[in-house]
């Protein structure tokens, strides 16, 4: 008898305090369900509603072993095509189908991507500090845990040390100021390789926060400092730059947290002019595209480093693992941690030891939902504006986050 699907729901639930949104996937086998992560922990309930509203009523009924096809008739059928809010909702069934069929294989998921290439995978992790002594301090006790790769940030994402001068009735916002934040990053990267060395792989977050010009100047300047790589050094609309930076400096970059459409990656990779892929897997649609990406980049020498901050569930980040495992070219894995209660309301949570998460050996993804314990942690008012996105420069612009 063919196993097909009877339900499809979005689950909302912040054990954290972050918002998140995780797609199960239900089937006429008894006890057989699949979870998927779809969380654009911004926009909620946009996300929800593509689930409960659209997908459920065009996938119930479906055969579950169909993945490659269900993707694409979900990917076709609102006819407008890509978005973070569509592709969040279509990674959240595509991996819990890759989830379901793994079970039904009785094998986990980095085996039907073709098996491990390594049996763990190297972290980066963030540390931060007012200043660079604070910063260099966070990295030893990093460091002191084992973990290897570290990103290095002046005060969150910088550039806010100088009160901005801002005329008067300038609007409410999280200001900071370009040029503070292109002095200070060269400086603490001095500070902290004088007293470190070139031991430890090092790595920066630039959050599109300069122009373009800018940037190819930072990247000059870092380049004495050996980074492991530089991130999102330029805007998605602004990546025609990246050949000034490759033109200039020899620091391998890493670009594409906020992609959601392939035109945004293909000529990048196809022309060298980025080292790393960084898209967030349900942002361009789950384990599906991502496996693709992963091979493109492969046969042009690109890497992977999937994004993995604090709103990717704990779901999407065994994705993110279950992939780092099985793709030869793998590069690195962000990994913000599972800080309680995530590991009670998500059972399974890959474990991180000396520097490299693990999955587990469970059929599927590995992981689960408890919906009891997810239902003690609401997600409250989701539709509250967000503050740190109201991003302005020193004059009251606003500004990219
Ligand atoms: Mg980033």
């Amino acid at each position: 008898m063919k196993t097909v699907i009877t339900n499809v729901r979005a689950i909302l639930t912040a054990p954290a305090g972050i918002g998140l949104c995780v797609v199960k996937v239900e089937t006429s086998e008894p006890g057989l369900y699949g979870v998927g992560c779809a969380t654009f922990t911004q926009r909620l309930g946009p996300v929800k509603s593509a689930v409960d509203d659209h997908l459920r009523p065009l996938l119930v009924g479906r055969e579950v072993d169909r993945i490659e096809d269900i993707w694409h008739l979900c990917y076709q059928n609102s006819y407008w095509r890509n978005s973070p809010v569509l592709n969040n909702a279509i990674s959240g069934v595509d991996e819990a189908l890759w989830d379901i069929n793994g079970k039904r294989a009785n094998m986990p998921v980095y085996q039907l991507l073709g098996g491990k290439c390594r049996e763990g995978v190297a972290v980066y992790r963030h540390a931060d500090g007012r200043d660079a002594q604070e910063v260099l301090d966070n990295v030893l006790k990093l460091k002191e845990q084992g973990i290897a790769y570290v990103r290095c940030q002046l005060g969150g994402y910088g550039g806010i040390g100088r009160q901005p001068r801002r005329p008067e009735g300038s609007q409410h916002g999280a200001y900071f100021d370009p040029d503070v934040y292109a002095l200070t990053v060269p400086k603490m990267f001095e500070y902290i390789r004088s007293k470190l060395g070139y031991d430890i792989p090092l790595l920066h977050d630039v959050h599109e926060r300069i122009a373009p010009i800018e940037a190819v100047r930072l990247a000059k300047s870092l380049e004495p400092y050996r980074l492991f790589f530089l991130e999102d050094a330029l805007a998605p609309e602004d990546v025609d730059w990246f050949a000034r930076i490759r033109e200039q400096a020899a620091v391998p970059l890493a670009m594409g947290e906020l992609f959601t459409h392939p035109l945004e990656w293909r000529s990048l990779i196809v022309n060298h002019l980025i080292d790393f892929i960084r898209v967030h897997i349900s942002d361009i649609g789950g384990i599906t595209p991502a496996r693709k990406l992963a091979a493109l980049c492969e046969a042009f020498g690109v890497r992977t480093a999937f994004h993995g901050p604090g709103d990717v569930s704990p779901v999407g980040h065994a994705a993110n693992v279950h992939l780092d495992l099985a793709v030869q070219n793998f590069g690195i894995q962000e990994f913000s941690g599972f800080p309680d209660p995530l590991p009670e309301v998500f059972p399974g949570c890959p474990d991180l030891r000396n520097g490299y998460l693990y999955a587990n050996d469970k059929p599927g993804l590995g992981i689960d939902i408890d919906e009891k314990s997810a239902a003690r942690y609401p997600v409250g008012d989701f539709g509250r504006p967000i503050e740190w996105t109201q991003s302005r420069w020193p004059d009251g612009t606003i500004a990219r986050p």
